[in-house]
């Protein structure tokens, strides 16, 4: 049977994982529901069964083999015995829940999502580009009188913000545990509201949103465009703030440049701080990498790395931190599984697809908000119609870096800013070289922008 599941998982995994975390398991036994393998690392076992525990599960359930569960037990093959004696990785079928009709204490699990457990602030490396929010999270952590409310973090893709604001959930929870702390998506505030409508239990939704003591909504541009949804949300925020409840909002970029969000709900969110994750800088990410490693080894096992690895890593991959993690925990799968140190050729090959995705770095976005918080314009101005020079310069601008930075086609940048012609796009691009050529100031905030951004 295992051979079966095998082959169908190929496809549901895809072959590159596949490759990299299931060929390598050795298939030992399977007996009273329970499918045993072994792997040759614990952080091996951990991962598959994190990451694909499931999709076993799936396929084992597809060929009817009776497996329930599935165990990872560390073989160490030849020498190298493992650090210590490991309990095997186990993945069981996650148990519906119960329904519990206890008031309070499930009250919050009922209206929160739940919280990562490696998302707290030892954790979050502090750099320049986000110290800022990280000193305003620690704040809000630290309770007490209220203080910046809301406060509102937004930045790009992967540069921490459902982590910091895990960690105040973290933080506040064990300082005080009697607060109702509440964390939950936009999305799953939406779902929630729809629910609430859909079974009749409107009062029950407004009544146990208003009786929490730190609310914090995570992705707010999600609802964005909803009507109703934002209606709802409004009133719940203005019934906390009247109250002094904490409030903590996130989105992936300023209130101001949210479209599609009313302009009360828009005003309000700027009444407490506002701050920004910026994209990561060299420092920071050789700062997150190193502390990952630190993790790996003091969870799992010795890990050799050849100097210089880390750093070229540094330098080479895009500021998204997800991106960087993935990166290592593919270095850790392949340590684990050579058993050797890994030089930086190891590492450039392995990572090749990464790398070169990650080559293409600046992406339209960054280069449309950068220009913006550079020129202090609207991304609603950049796309419109609109001609005058305060606005058509930082738009050429914009177009000219999109044109040296990614690896867009003319007509490709001229559909991103607001559907314009390629011909325009190629005009601009010369109307920049043009006045860099002549003007010294442009010429300077070319340079700025383009280092900036590929920062
Ligand atoms: P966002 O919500 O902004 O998209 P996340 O908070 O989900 O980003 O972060 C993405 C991943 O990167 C998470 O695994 C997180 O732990 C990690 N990460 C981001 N910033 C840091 C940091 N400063 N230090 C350590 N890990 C970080
Ligand atoms: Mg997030």
């Amino acid at each position: 049977t295992w051979g079966q599941a095998r082959e169908s998982l190929q496809t549901a995994i895809g072959k590159n994982n596949y490759q990299t975390w299931i060929e390598p398991l050795t298939f030992v036994s399977c007996e009273d529901g329970v499918a045993e393998f072994g792997v040759q690392t614990s952080f091996q076992g951990d991962w598959v069964s994190r990451n694909f525990g499931e999709e076993m599960l799936r396929q084992f359930d597809k060929l009817d083999a009776g497996v329930d569960r599935l165990r990872f037990s560390v073989q160490p093959k030849r020498s190298a015995p493992a650090k210590q004696a490991q309990a095997p990785e186990e993945f069981a079928r996650p148990q519906a829940p119960k329904p519990q009709k206890k008031a309070t204490a499930t009250e919050e699990a009922l209206l929160g999502a739940p919280l990562d457990k490696r998302f707290t602030f030892d954790r979050f490396v502090v750099g320049k580009p986000n110290e800022l929010a990280h000193a305003a999270a620690r704040r809000v952590a630290e309770g007490g009188p209220v203080s910046f409310n809301p406060l509102f973090l937004y930045g790009g893709v992967g540069l921490g913000k459902t982590h910091l604001m895990h960690a105040i959930a973290w933080e506040l929870q064990q300082r005080s545990p009697e607060l109702r702390v509440v964390y939950l998506s936009a999305e799953q505030f939406m779902y929630r509201f729809i629910q609430a409508l859909r079974d009749r239990q409107m009062m029950d939704f407004k009544s146990l949103f208003r009786s929490v003591d730190v609310l914090m909504v995570d992705d707010v541009q999600f609802i964005a465009g909803k009507d109703s949804t934002q209606d709802e949300f409004f009133h719940t925020f203005n019934a906390l703030i009247d109250q002094q409840k904490q409030i903590i909002i996130s989105a992936d970029r300023a209130p101001g440049e949210i479209d599609g969000l009313e302009e009360r709900i828009r005003s309000r969110l700027q009444w407490g701080l506002v701050v920004d994750l910026h994209p990561t800088d060299y420092e920071l990410r050789l700062g997150i990498l190193q502390q990952k490693v630190e993790q790996y080894r003091s969870q799992y096992q010795e890990l050799k790395i050849s100097d210089g690895v880390l750093e070229f890593l540094a330098h080479r991959i895009s500021n998204n931190v997800r991106v960087l993690e993935g990166a290592l925990t593919r270095l850790f799968a392949l340590a684990s599984l050579v058993g050797r140190e890994i030089t930086l050729e190891m590492a450039q090959e392995s990572l090749a697809d990464i790398l070169r995705q990650s080559d293409r770095k600046v992406t339209m976005d960054e280069i449309m908000r950068k220009i913006c918080d550079y020129y202090n314009v609207r991304m609603s101005d950049l796309l419109s119609p609109k001609r005058s020079r305060n606005i058509a310069r930082p738009r050429q601008m914009a177009m000219w870096l999109a044109k040296h930075l990614t690896q867009r086609s003319y007509p490709e940048i001229g559909k991103r800013f607001g559907n314009r012609d390629h011909t325009t796009v190629i005009h601009a691009v010369r109307k920049i070289e043009e006045l860099k050529a002549q003007d010294s100031q442009v010429a300077e905030d070319a340079e700025l922008l383009r280092r900036m951004l590929e920062a």
